[in-house]
């Protein structure tokens, strides 16, 4: 092998950590995001629980309003039939009192009712409340971990970039140029193993020819296909 692709290939190690280390970077608002929109519907669930505690509460208030206005024209009708002197007049009125007496217990059902509905909507709401703290404290820890390895990963990444210039000044230059030129094309790799063959990176077949160039130690020898340098493993 080439002492030149034996240097690039731990020059494409080093290049290959250094990509991963930038995507791993780049990617990090994105998994911030993610982690933060965990929280939101967390936030969303309680909210909605609340509303329920709200809605139900503001409906019982209703009612007992209602019932408590039902009771009040009751008393004004017994009143009324004080008063009365027709016979037909005074049953009108204790119809009246009897379909108002009706309504009233059908609302205080209804009272009874939407009280076990508050319960079951606190319960609701408690678990919710729950569930957010614990989300809350799952994504505090997340975050802080996430922000670790982001300071962590500047710094990884200027080491990877002085080794590489280091490795790359050792490397000669026509060989590393033609490397360079791969790698900006093919990005995963741009030397490949000659496997049997074919070419490790693009997986088709090489030419006779091709196979025994790539065993030469002072030759350069690309795939035809994809362009990468070959190289025999010894
Ligand atoms: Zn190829």
């Amino acid at each position: 092998m080439a002492k030149a692709i034996e240097q690039l290939l731990v020059l494409q190690t080093c290049d290959q950590e250094i990509r991963r280390f930038r995507k791993e970077q780049d990617d990090i608002p994105l998994r911030r995001q993610q982690i933060e929109s965990r929280l939101s519907a967390h936030q969303e669930g309680l909210a909605q629980a609340e509303r329920k505690v709200l809605e139900t509460q503001t409906f019982i208030k209703r009612l007992e309003g209602e019932i408590e206005e039902g009771r009040k024209h009751i008393l004004k009708l017994r009143d009324q039939q004080l008063q009365i002197k027709s016979n037909d007049g005074y049953k009108a009125l204790e119809k009246e009192i009897a379909v108002t007496q009706s309504r009233i217990r059908k609302q205080e059902d209804d009272v009874l009712d939407a009280m076990e509905g508050v319960e079951a909507a606190e319960a609701e709401r408690a678990t919710r409340r729950d569930a957010l703290t614990k989300e809350q404290a799952r994504v505090a820890e997340e975050l802080k971990a996430l922000e670790e390895r982001a300071g962590g990963l500047g710094g990884e990444l200027e080491r990877k970039e002085a080794e590489r210039t280091a490795l790359a000044a050792e490397i000669d230059a026509v060989w590393l140029s033609r490397y360079e030129r791969i790698m900006a094309k093919r990005r995963d790799a741009a030397i490949a193993l000659v496997e049997g063959e074919t070419c490790g990176g693009c997986h088709l077949k090489l030419t006779r020819a091709q196979i025994v160039d790539a065993r030469k130690a002072d030759t350069l020898t690309l795939c035809n296909q994809c362009g990468r340098m070959l190289y025999l493993a010894l």
